[in-house]
Protein backbone atom coordinates (compact mmCIF):
# COMPACT_ATOMS: atom_id res chain seq x y z
CA UNK A 1 0.00 0.00 0.00
CA UNK A 2 1.13 3.34 -0.55
CA UNK A 3 2.05 5.46 2.28
CA UNK A 4 -0.11 8.41 3.54
CA UNK A 5 1.41 11.88 2.67
CA UNK A 6 0.86 12.78 6.05
CA UNK A 7 3.14 10.73 6.98
CA UNK A 8 6.92 11.62 7.84
CA UNK A 9 9.97 8.79 7.62
CA UNK A 10 10.79 10.98 11.05
CA UNK A 11 10.12 12.95 13.77
CA UNK A 12 12.97 15.21 15.78
CA UNK A 13 12.32 18.09 18.44
CA UNK A 14 14.89 19.95 17.07
CA UNK A 15 16.70 20.07 13.76
CA UNK A 16 19.80 20.34 16.69
CA UNK A 17 18.81 16.61 17.39
CA UNK A 18 18.95 15.40 13.94
CA UNK A 19 21.45 12.24 13.87
CA UNK A 20 23.23 14.16 10.32
CA UNK A 21 26.11 11.10 11.24
CA UNK A 22 23.59 8.04 10.54
CA UNK A 23 21.54 10.40 7.52
CA UNK A 24 25.32 10.55 5.78
CA UNK A 25 26.19 6.69 6.25
CA UNK A 26 22.55 5.84 4.66
CA UNK A 27 23.58 7.95 1.78
CA UNK A 28 21.93 11.45 2.52
CA UNK A 29 23.95 14.23 0.91
CA UNK A 30 21.65 17.25 1.08
CA UNK A 31 19.27 18.70 3.41
CA UNK A 32 16.40 20.70 2.43
CA UNK A 33 14.61 22.61 5.21
CA UNK A 34 12.06 24.85 5.82
CA UNK A 35 12.94 28.28 7.01
CA UNK A 36 9.74 29.71 9.52
CA UNK A 37 9.51 27.16 12.79
CA UNK A 38 12.11 24.89 11.38
CA UNK A 39 15.55 26.47 11.70
CA UNK A 40 14.32 30.03 13.29
CA UNK A 41 11.12 31.17 15.40
CA UNK A 42 8.34 32.08 12.67
CA UNK A 43 8.30 35.23 10.76
CA UNK A 44 11.58 36.67 11.53
CA UNK A 45 13.25 39.28 9.11
CA UNK A 46 16.52 38.40 10.81
CA UNK A 47 18.05 34.77 11.40
CA UNK A 48 18.60 34.35 14.88
CA UNK A 49 21.70 32.02 16.26
CA UNK A 50 20.09 28.87 15.94
CA UNK A 51 19.91 29.15 12.19
CA UNK A 52 23.55 30.07 11.97
CA UNK A 53 24.40 26.91 14.68
CA UNK A 54 22.08 24.52 12.47
CA UNK A 55 23.24 25.55 8.87
CA UNK A 56 26.85 25.13 10.74
CA UNK A 57 26.11 21.72 11.95
CA UNK A 58 24.65 20.61 8.65
CA UNK A 59 27.64 21.62 6.56
CA UNK A 60 30.11 20.71 8.78
CA UNK A 61 28.35 17.27 8.63
CA UNK A 62 29.15 17.14 5.31
CA UNK A 63 25.84 18.19 4.01
CA UNK A 64 24.88 20.69 0.99
CA UNK A 65 22.22 23.07 1.73
CA UNK A 66 19.12 24.19 0.62
CA UNK A 67 16.49 26.46 2.09
CA UNK A 68 12.89 26.25 0.11
CA UNK A 69 9.98 28.47 1.52
CA UNK A 70 6.73 29.41 1.06
CA UNK A 71 7.51 32.90 2.08
CA UNK A 72 7.86 35.82 0.23
CA UNK A 73 10.87 35.96 -2.08
CA UNK A 74 12.39 39.35 0.16
CA UNK A 75 12.49 38.00 3.31
CA UNK A 76 12.93 34.75 3.08
CA UNK A 77 15.72 35.52 0.44
CA UNK A 78 17.47 37.87 2.90
CA UNK A 79 17.58 35.33 5.40
CA UNK A 80 19.19 32.95 3.16
CA UNK A 81 21.57 35.48 1.74
CA UNK A 82 22.45 36.43 5.31
CA UNK A 83 23.16 32.85 6.33
CA UNK A 84 24.95 32.05 2.92
CA UNK A 85 22.64 29.49 1.49
CA UNK A 86 20.93 29.01 -1.63
CA UNK A 87 16.88 29.18 -1.34
CA UNK A 88 13.84 28.78 -2.90
CA UNK A 89 11.36 30.71 -2.06
CA UNK A 90 7.85 31.30 -2.92
CA UNK A 91 7.67 27.25 -2.77
CA UNK A 92 4.21 26.66 -2.70
CA UNK A 93 4.63 23.48 -0.94
CA UNK A 94 2.82 21.11 -0.78
CA UNK A 95 3.10 21.18 -4.30
CA UNK A 96 6.61 19.20 -5.25
CA UNK A 97 7.97 21.67 -7.37
CA UNK A 98 10.34 23.65 -4.86
CA UNK A 99 12.02 20.82 -3.77
CA UNK A 100 12.85 19.62 -7.26
CA UNK A 101 14.24 23.30 -8.22
CA UNK A 102 16.42 22.67 -5.13
CA UNK A 103 17.61 19.33 -5.99
CA UNK A 104 18.39 20.97 -9.79
CA UNK A 105 20.35 23.96 -7.64
CA UNK A 106 22.43 21.44 -5.95
CA UNK A 107 22.67 18.88 -8.72
CA UNK A 108 21.88 15.67 -6.39
CA UNK A 109 19.44 12.93 -6.79
CA UNK A 110 16.18 12.88 -4.88
CA UNK A 111 17.59 9.44 -3.09
CA UNK A 112 20.39 12.03 -1.35
CA UNK A 113 17.68 14.77 -0.31
CA UNK A 114 15.90 15.32 3.01
CA UNK A 115 13.52 17.53 3.69
CA UNK A 116 13.58 18.96 7.28
CA UNK A 117 10.05 20.88 7.69
CA UNK A 118 7.65 21.83 10.94
CA UNK A 119 4.34 21.10 8.94
CA UNK A 120 2.40 18.06 8.12
CA UNK A 121 0.21 19.58 5.35
CA UNK A 122 2.94 21.74 3.68
CA UNK A 123 6.58 20.23 4.29
CA UNK A 124 5.39 16.73 5.08
CA UNK A 125 3.69 16.47 1.99
CA UNK A 126 6.02 17.95 -0.25
CA UNK A 127 8.78 16.32 0.77
CA UNK A 128 6.52 12.82 0.34
CA UNK A 129 5.56 13.78 -2.83
CA UNK A 130 8.79 14.45 -4.20
CA UNK A 131 9.50 11.27 -3.03
CA UNK A 132 12.50 12.59 -0.92
CA UNK A 133 12.90 11.84 3.18
CA UNK A 134 10.86 13.61 4.78
CA UNK A 135 11.52 14.56 8.47
CA UNK A 136 8.90 16.38 10.85
CA UNK A 137 10.49 18.86 13.67
CA UNK A 138 8.63 20.40 16.02
CA UNK A 139 8.10 24.19 15.89
CA UNK A 140 10.69 26.48 17.01
CA UNK A 141 8.18 28.48 18.82
CA UNK A 142 4.87 27.90 19.70
CA UNK A 143 4.08 31.78 19.67
CA UNK A 144 2.58 31.25 15.80
CA UNK A 145 1.39 33.06 13.27
CA UNK A 146 -2.62 32.70 13.03
CA UNK A 147 -2.97 30.40 10.22
CA UNK A 148 -0.48 28.34 10.90
CA UNK A 149 -1.82 27.83 14.15
CA UNK A 150 -5.37 27.11 12.61
CA UNK A 151 -4.04 24.05 11.02
CA UNK A 152 -1.88 22.22 14.80
CA UNK A 153 -5.76 20.93 15.80
CA UNK A 154 -5.64 18.46 12.47
CA UNK A 155 -2.36 17.69 12.52
CA UNK A 156 -2.84 16.54 15.95
CA UNK A 157 -5.71 14.57 14.59
CA UNK A 158 -3.10 13.14 11.84
CA UNK A 159 -0.57 12.23 14.58
CA UNK A 160 -2.62 10.28 17.06
CA UNK A 161 -4.10 8.40 14.26
CA UNK A 162 -0.89 7.53 12.79
CA UNK A 163 0.92 7.52 16.01
CA UNK A 164 3.72 9.81 15.44
MG1 LIG B 1 7.33 26.27 8.80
Amino acid sequence: MKKDDRIPDYVYKSMLDVPLDELYQKGYRAALFDLDNTIAPDHLHEPPPLSFAIIEKLKEHGFLVCMVSNARSNRAGKIASLLHVPAVTYARKPKPDGIFRAIDMLKVTPAQCVFFGDQIFTDIRAANRAGILSVLIEPVDPKEIFYVRLKRPFEKRIRRRFQF
